[in-house]
């Protein structure tokens, strides 16, 4: 291998960096370094008492002969710890940033993570493959089943794991480990003669091929990631092709046909629709955008923007969550998004985020980030416990535990996050999402810029002309009032671009204390400030959050007559421990005269907003006892105070209901 040429995000972002260091985000990743990676290490080692086995460092113990156990648990175990490895490099690197002298949960996470890749390494075979599934089990089938076996899939994350733990430490044991595997990938697959043809049928490599040519700028492995793209979804289909093999064992019995459960359905530039398994899809999405930004691919750019309309335009909750059918994981058809069965996975949320983010480089729209915020902020930590040990799966917008506990169409919707999952995609995916998030804050292009999240911290970045430091302070997303303080420039000419989030219509910005026209600024949702910058300058960014009532387009049927209330970036919500029982009945007042409150003490610290409306009081309805009756008084609703606290941290005091939409009086 030849030395890294650029940071592996340098592709996309340039080469930008937020360290995090204050605020709501510095809480996260905070709760990741000391309490969720060491939680899901013991996780992962099967040491959680009451939770599902995970088996997963287990299986790489049996597979390196450390072990004389049985493989256990699903075909894609690796990936959980491939996700852990990667969190703890993203954890590992931000730390060092921030200080020259590792805290102890720092010197413990790295000590593990060096001690894991001994193990994980022991367990590739000679000729460079790993998959513990397949070396312990059915060493002589390996990538007979690519529709479901997903050693592509685990092959992807391991390399996303390699190039974090390198750029966090030096240490290059992994990454020279994942790169003969990409080797051996690379002789295995491809359209030369001899080389096996098709492509996986869970996303994944494709992306973390890109990022490692990236790293490495070996140039095969982009060639193999846009190969792999390209083959998809061919006829003949090469899933039907592999099922007449003699080698060929199904795996799953789960399909639907016309391949379209893992977007195989049509060639990836013919896809306008988002369908299928959501996650996938997203991981898709994500290559393709990258494979764009990387070779100017117009027709691979012109599809990505299409399905990311499909996908947030017509199939994306007010939550950021996808994914609406818990059968298949997967899209329905548009404006198809119940609130009560619903799927949005905690997984699907982060791919849209991190697709927001290449959506951004290669267009160049704050529409982008705005729906990355719309996920991170509400949809993708939503997953989470805010004392970084239960996790959900699925997102629902409207729960009621009772009906949960009684029937098996909510089998999937859990009212109380869960320890652990048999398939444990969901939490270490988040782990590693909020320990990388300062990689996507900023992006540069030519000499601007990008502005796109307002993480507080340190931004470095190198637009054209050379080097840019500044400081980005504010309580986001509690308050609106940021502040960006120029630390270092260049002295040439360069430009600050800022994203003005499409929620807010009456921002106000200022350089050096002068209010500034921030109507002629803008263009593409981003406020252009060009100048001379020196140190010390500070521009000065007023977002005002009046609480605000959302109402979805009227051919959402599940959200018709229903309104949800959002403040900043976050939709808010109802649950019982603050407002009773029947939700369902929560009515606002057609003038529900709003009052926001920040309460330090309640849930880590959140600014709830109580307003007037109405419930069924359960203690004042006389009822004539009937199901059906005729409309009588007695099913009056009662005049109460609704209680809104912001949805992400639902479901962390008592059990209880909870809904986002509710009614409103005249509506
Ligand atoms: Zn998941």
């Amino acid at each position: 291998m030849s030395e890294p040429i650029r940071a592996s995000n340098g592709g996309i972002m340039g080469q930008t960096e937020t360290t995090i260091s204050s605020g709501f985000w510095q809480m996260y990743q905070r709760l990741v370094n000391e309490k969720v990676l060491p939680y899901q290490w013991r996780a992962l080692n099967d040491e959680i008492e009451g939770a599902p086995k995970s088996h997963s460092i287990e299986n790489f113990r049996v597979a390196a002969g450390m072990s004389n156990s049985e493989y256990q648990g699903m075909v894609f175990q690796d990936s959980d710890l491939a996700k852990w490895i990667e969190a703890v490099g993203h954890t590992l690197r931000y730390a060092k940033k921030q200080s020259a002298s590792p805290s102890e949960s720092v010197k413990q996470l790295e000590t593990r993570v060096r001690e894991t890749v001994q193990i994980v390494t022991a367990a590739q075979q000679p000729d460079g493959y790993l998959n513990t599934y397949f070396t312990v089990k059915e060493p002589d089938r390996r990538w007979t089943n690519l529709r479901d076996a997903h050693e592509l899939y685990c092959a992807g994350h391991m390399i996303e794991a390699a190039i974090s733990v390198f750029e966090a430490t030096g240490d290059r044991k992994l990454l020279d480990a994942m790169v003969r595997f990409a080797d051996h990938i690379d002789a295995t697959f491809g359209g030369e003669q001899g080389k096996k043809p098709g492509y996986p049928g869970h996303q994944e490599i494709e992306l973390a091929l890109v990022k490692l040519y990236r790293l490495t700028g070996e140039k095969r492995f982009l060639t193999l990631a846009h190969y792999f793209i390209d083959e998809r979804g061919r006829s003949p289909n090469y899933f039907e092709i592999e099922a007449n093999e003699p080698q060929y064992r199904p795996i799953w019995d789960f399909d639907d046909g016309n391949h379209s459960y893992r977007q195989a359905h049509a060639p990836v530039r013919e896809q306008s629709d988002a369908v299928g398994h959501s996650v996938r899809a997203m991981y898709q999405y994500i290559a393709m955008a990258d494979l764009a930004l990387e070779t100017g691919d117009t027709s691979l750019r012109e599809a990505c923007e299409r399905l990311w309309d499909s996908t947030t335009r017509r199939r994306m909750y007010v939550t950021g969550g996808i994914g609406s059918s818990r059968h298949g994981e997967a899209f329905t058809a548009d404006f198809d998004l119940p609130n009560d069965t619903v799927y949005a996975e905690s997984c699907a949320a982060i791919g849209l985020f991190i697709l927001s983010n290449r959506m951004a480089a290669l267009a160049g729209d704050a529409r982008y980030p705005d729906v990355g915020e719309r996920a991170m902020y509400n949809g993708v930590i939503s997953g989470l416990s805010l004392d970084g040990t239960a996790y959900f799966y699925v997102n629902p917008l409207d729960v009621h535990p009772e009906v949960c506990d009684s029937s098996g169409t909510y089998e999937h919707v859990k009212y109380r996050r869960q320890p652990w999952y048999g398939c444990a995609c969901c939490p270490p995916n988040i782990a590693r999402i909020i320990a990388s998030l300062g990689d996507y804050t900023c992006r540069t292009s030519g000499s601007t810029l990008y502005i796109d999240h307002f993480y507080a911290g340190a931004v470095r970045a190198e637009p054209a002309g050379g080097p840019i430091r500044l400081r980005l302070e504010g309580d986001y997303p509690w308050n609106g009032d940021l502040t960006f303080t120029v630390d270092e420039a260049h002295g040439t000419e360069s430009t600050i671009a800022i994203r003005v989030p499409g929620w807010c219509s009456e921002a106000q910005l200022s350089v050096n204390g002068d209010a500034t026209e921030i109507g002629t600024l803008t263009r593409g949702g981003y406020a252009h400030l060009r100048r001379v910058w020196s140190a010390g300058d500070r521009v000065r960014l007023v977002l005002p959050m009046p609480v605000r009532v959302i109402e979805a387009d009227p051919r959402v049927r599940a959200d018709f007559g229903r309104v949800s209330i959002r403040r900043g970036p976050l939709v808010y919500c109802l649950e019982s421990v603050d407002n009773g029982r029947d939700l369902h009945t929560a009515t606002l007042s057609s003038d529900p005269k709003f009052e926001v409150e920040h309460r330090p003490d309640l849930l880590g610290g959140v600014t709830v907003i109580t307003a007037a409306g109405y419930t069924f009081d359960r203690t004042k309805a006389t009822s004539s006892g009937e199901l059906y009756r005729a409309v009588s008084e007695s099913t009056h609703l009662s005049p109460c105070e609704l209680t809104f606290v912001p949805y992400f941290a639902w479901s962390n005091r008592e059990e209880g209901e909870m809904v986002v939409w509710v009614r409103q009086e005249g509506r």
